[in-house]
């Protein structure tokens, strides 16, 4: 059976005007669980049409929104913190069925999703400006904030409700209307949230939602009208330079969430049973599939045996299976060309000298399974260093001085976050900021927090979502000069 648990039927339309439509073509795209393999839906699949319905449908919301008092849009926003409370285990479980990641990951997703309408509410409230005399002393400076207008949000399929909440909650929290694009692997989530936002009492056209299976021709043909002034991409960082390339025409507002490359690096000093915890959080967390997830493991020589020990046991117990099943830790890829990809990346390693210490390999029969996998001697030039792995393999290399994990840390075109373990907490603040990430979590494996400024520098992005910088996304300042 289908979404076994109790909860409503699964909304399978797009959400455009406050109502559920099947889309101008009809059309619908199947949706996989990457577990079984089965088709678990049919999802209504919007041509360029429907994009376009949907900013009719925002710019129709955006001047009353926009003009809705602050705390009345808080208070929506917090109702929608409490139903998407009241509904997290069917919305675990549908996350765990669209993407496969275990029940336990879904869960914290859920919380951690639910918690960015939660934030928005309180930050609805505080967008404050300045009042200030001009240095001439004759005219007065006065600064507030309006909503930088409809925004286009595209998330992708590792985190279907917290990329969505993360990007909807600041942008209505600031009075802006949107349209959300989920990723086509993963669209029963983004649905699920609207008929929660529908709930709490957002307007109609407040928020759509538009699932397609033809993602460039809908956005691109999205980002060429004139009324779109806000882009907020998560996802690839190819898919990105495109985005930004296409936004260049109207001079689209753009915040990007793009890839990783990070390292995670452990000092002789640091504490390794907590290290190799944090490790475990900061790989294994999705199942590896994440921005954030740690990509290279760079480990002081003195201890590299120690730590990669403790690390391959606690991975080789790791139990792999369908999220839903009682017990399971590590659920499967999203789809079969994640695992091939990967495949071929430990292949290569392997093939250049690196040696495998457990895993390596395709779970043989139905899903889309990959061992949890741990390689040491890895040489410098392969590929799994420079490339977001994006699943379950832990890559290992020893070091020997700050200088050079320094350097091997800041050798990518990403920098969206790094992991330091060392007791020495002067040490640890001193390479936080030599290494070009935007985000360090020093003796901890997470960082992702809504109360914080989540994003990247360099290649892994531009702008950051959560804490106070987020709603600024969605916000531009506005000065008037007035004559005293
Ligand atoms: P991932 O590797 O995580 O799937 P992608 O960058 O491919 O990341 O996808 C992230 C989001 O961007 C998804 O919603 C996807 O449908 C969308 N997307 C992919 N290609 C394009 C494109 N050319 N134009 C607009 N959106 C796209």
């Amino acid at each position: 059976m289908l979404f076994p648990s109790p909860g409503p039927e699964p909304k399978t339309d797009l959400f455009i005007a406050g109502q559920w439509r099947p889309g101008v073509s009809g059309k619908r795209f199947a949706v996989y669980n990457p577990a079984t393999e089965a088709v678990i839906a049919h999802v209504a699949d919007a041509a360029i049409a429907d994009g376009a319905s949907a900013l009719d449908a925002a710019e129709d919301a955006s001047v009353r929104w926009a003009a809705t008092a602050p705390r009345r849009r808080a208070e929506i926003l917090r109702c929608a913190f409490d139903l998407m409370m009241e509904q997290a285990e069917p919305l675990a479980r549908m996350i765990v069925e669209e993407n496969g990641k275990a029940l336990a990951d879904a869960r914290s997703e859920i919380a951690y999703a639910a918690e960015f309408f939660r934030w928005y509410s309180e930050e609805a409230v505080r967008v404050f400006g300045d009042i200030g005399l001009a240095p001439g002393g004759r005219n007065s400076i006065v600064v507030d904030h309006q909503p930088v207008g409809i925004a286009l949000l595209i998330t992708p399929w590792n985190f279907p409700a917290a990329m969505a909440t993360r990007k909807i909650a600041p942008a209505l929290a600031a009075g802006c209307t949107c349209i959300l694009k989920p990723a086509e692997a993963t669209p029963l989530t983004a649905l699920a949230i609207a008929a929660i936002l529908q709930e709490a009492g957002v307007p109609a056209g407040a928020v759509n939602v538009v699932t397609t299976s033809s993602s460039a021709a809908v956005v691109g043909a999205m980002l060429k009208d004139p009324r779109l002034r806000k882009l907020s991409f998560t996802g690839s960082t190819a898919v990105g330079r495109t985005l930004l390339r296409q936004a260049a025409d109207q001079v689209i507002d753009c915040s990007m969430e793009l890839g990783g490359n990070a390292p995670f690096i452990v000092f002789e000093d640091a504490d390794i049973d907590a290290a190799v915890a944090d490790a475990m959080i900061a790989k294994m967390r999705n199942g590896g599939e994440a921005c954030t997830a740690a990509n290279r493991f760079y480990v002081q020589r003195g201890v590299a045996d120690e730590f990669t020990g403790k690390l391959t046991e606690r991975m080789a117990a790791l139990q792999v299976g369908n999220g839903l099943d009682d017990g399971v830790e590590l659920g499967p890829l999203i789809d079969r060309r994640a695992c091939e990809r990967i495949d071929a990346l430990v292949r290569e390693a392997v093939e250049g000298g690196a040696r495998l210490l457990t895993g390596g390999r395709i779970v043989p029969g139905k899903g889309h399974f990959f061992e949890p996998t741990v390689l040491c001697d890895v040489p410098a030039g392969a590929r799994l260093l420079h490339e977001e792995i994006f699943g379950p393999v832990a890559p290992v290399v020893a070091f020997d001085d700050e200088d050079e994990v320094v350097a091997k840390a800041n050798d990518t075109e990403y920098g969206l976050v790094a992991y330091v373990h060392t007791r020495d907490i002067g040490k640890g603040l001193r390479v936080a900021r030599r290494i070009e990430t935007g985000m360090v979590g020093l003796n901890r494996g997470l960082v992702s927090d809504p109360a914080a400024p989540f994003g990247g520098c360099k290649q892994s992005g531009i702008g950051r979502e959560g804490g106070q910088h987020g709603i600024m996304a969605f916000l531009e300042p506005r000065y008037v000069a007035v004559t005293l």
